[in-house]
């Protein structure tokens, strides 16, 4: 695990090519946060986290989360990223205070049930499979509409938003048509549903600036700030 001061020199790296992505592209900085992504390093990442300020952290399994967050106290709110099977849902709702993978009616459902059970309004986002890759969860595009409506009946969550992951490729361009896709998904669900679906959750540490450049809300940075991932 990187020191402390390291961690927030890179803070300030991730920081900055958010700024330059933004300046270029017409759009505020403050529109876009981070989302620290502490998953495969100890429970010192979320409590570097929460002393730089970060006021949440990723993380994609929940038994991983859960061995963190007795080590981590209320410092800092949990987001689950990772494929979430409905069997462990209910457990998920209990952990997370938003669940940014969900891609199945039936896990809307099981959520829904879950967060009644725990008294609270749980934070949702519709993970959407935007690039096409069949290496990836999420619904496709053209079912999107059919998962929001149901989203929007569930009376205990709440939706954010959109998620996706871009497909694997060193051709940039790849990302970028995933994510302007993400964001056309979007534009029109929130015009046919009447429903702002602020938070566009899109890019990681190799394709922060395509994301940012599409209209990114949230870029979930791991290895840039934490250095790569042991056992990875
Ligand atoms: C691991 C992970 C990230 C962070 O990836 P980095 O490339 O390390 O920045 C972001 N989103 C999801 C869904 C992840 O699983």
């Amino acid at each position: 695990m990187i020191e402390y001061a390291e961690f927030a020199a890179r803070c300030q790296q991730i920081q900055e090519r958010i700024t330059l992505t933004c300046e270029a592209s017409g759009r505020s900085p403050e529109e876009v946060s981070i989302l620290p992504v502490t998953k495969n390093h100890p429970a010192d990442a979320p409590l570097y986290a929460a002393r730089y300020g970060f006021s949440a952290v990723g993380e994609n399994r929940v038994q991983e989360a859960m061995d963190k967050q007795p080590l981590v106290g209320k410092a800092i709110r949990w987001e689950l990223i990772g494929h979430l099977q409905s069997n462990k849902a209910k457990v998920a709702a209990e952990h997370f205070d938003r669940i940014q993978s969900v891609d199945s009616e039936k896990l809307l459902r099981k959520l829904d049930v879950a967060a009644a059970e725990a008294g609270k309004t749980l934070a949702v986002l519709l993970q959407i499979n935007a690039g096409d890759d069949p290496a990836k969860f999420g619904v496709e595009c053209s079912e999107a509409d059919a998962l929001l409506e149901q989203a929007l009946e569930c009376a205990n969550l709440q939706v954010d938003g959109l998620m996706t992951i871009a497909p694997l490729d060193e051709d940039k361009s790849v990302a970028a048509r995933c994510f302007e896709r993400l964001r056309e998904t979007r534009d029109r669900l929130s015009a046919s549903f009447c429903t702002p679906l602020p938070v566009l959750s899109m890019g990681m540490t190799d394709d922060l600036e395509e994301a940012v450049k599409a209209g990114s809300t949230l870029v979930r940075i791991g290895t840039a700030l934490f250095g790569s991932r042991p056992g990875y």
